[in-house]
């Protein structure tokens, strides 16, 4: 037994030093010490050594199976800086190939347009803002210049909560007042999220939608301004010029109001499907903000003015993708989702 000792012992010896690579050590050191490995067989075996020659042996073998080990780890060690360093001087090794990319799937078109909006407005100097989604009816509706029995609150199909005063927020526009109250003017911020209304789904109504909502503030701050900053984003969004238009439109929270319509970006006018052959796609309504809402916000409507836009993302989105139904947004439907 002592001499198949030496041998194993003396092949092993020799077989690690001449391991050119660290896959062929793999092999070496499954074959002493894996299962049915020459060294685990050996020690396996002890019970046929003679009684009086086990304890000797037994030292011997295990002296042998620690020494080997050490050798392997020795020789490992050598092989894989050598194999590190051929890779990083460019032998089969390129640091510009992508990582692995070890997430399947991939973002919502809606989750796609918020972050660009979110770039482009951050580089026009504009903070994001988040608000709760549960909201106080005070900033959804009283300090938006929406006091209580005013007719406009019938147009919000509002899901109220059970517990007086909090409600489903029925647009972005509450996070406009909580900016005015924790900053001070000038205000840029944009603030989108999501929305909820008590409608009756169909396929340009959703009960959960969203918006994106603008608010500057500063001193004298025009329609001008607004214009401006809505061609930026639309030229953002579709990626080339359109023209644009203003159309009165009634909200509370703005004085002057204004529809704002862009050129069909599918037909440049001509009348298609889309624009309900008007040539003319409605963006978003906006203004310049109410003075009793600067008020509301604690801010000086003699020293301040601010204009406000409330952007209909998800419409955004269906306009920007061609997308003609709304309910697609939530359907969860891998066959919709994987388009983008
Ligand atoms: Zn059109």
């Amino acid at each position: 037994m002592r001499e198949a000792l030496e041998k194993i012992g003396g092949e092993a010896r020799a077989a690690i030093a001449r391991a050119g690579t660290s896959a062929d050590l793999a092999a070496i050191d499954r074959r002493l010490f894996g299962e049915g490995g020459e060294i685990s067989t050996l020690l396996r075996g002890i019970g046929k050594v003679p009684k009086e020659e086990r304890p000797a042996f037994g030292a011997a073998a295990n002296r042998l199976k620690k020494e080997l080990e050490e050798v392997i780890a020795a020789r490992r060690a050598a092989l894989v800086s050598v194999e590190v360093e051929a890779e990083m001087r460019g032998e089969g090794f390129d640091p510009t190939l992508p990582g692995t990319r070890f997430v399947a799937g991939g973002l919502h078109p809606i989750t796609t347009v918020r972050r660009e909006l979110e770039d482009l407005f951050t580089s026009m100097g504009f903070d994001i803002l988040d608000g709760p989604e549960v909201e106080l009816e005070r900033f959804n509706f009283d300090a938006l210049n929406i006091p209580p029995h005013h007719p406009a609150r019938d147009v919000f199909d509002t899901f109220w909560c059970e517990s007086i005063g909090l409600l489903l927020r029925t647009h972005t526009s509450p996070v406009q007042v909580r900016a005015m109250e924790r900053l001070k003017p000038p205000i840029r911020v944009l603030a989108p999220g999501r929305c909820f209304r008590h409608e009756d789904v169909d396929a340009s109504h959703e009960h959960t939608f969203h918006q994106a909502e603008g608010l500057v503030v500063d001193r004298g701050i025009s329609v001008a301004h607004m214009i401006g900053t809505m061609q930026a984003l639309l030229r953002g969004i579709f990626r080339r010029d359109l023209e644009v238009r203003l159309r009165p439109g009634y909200f509370p929270f703005v004085e002057p109001g204004f529809e704002l319509d862009a050129r069909c970006p599918f037909c440049d006018g001509a009348g298609c499907a889309v624009c309900k052959r008007k040539g003319w796609v409605e963006i978003l309504p906006c203004g310049l903000v109410h003075p009793n809402v600067l008020r509301a916000g604690g801010i000086d409507p003699d020293v301040y003015s601010g204009f406000a836009f409330g952007l209909g993302l998800s419409r955004l989105v269906m306009l920007r993708y061609g997308i003609d139904d709304i309910r697609w947004f939530m359907s969860g439907d891998l066959r919709f989702l994987r388009q983008f």
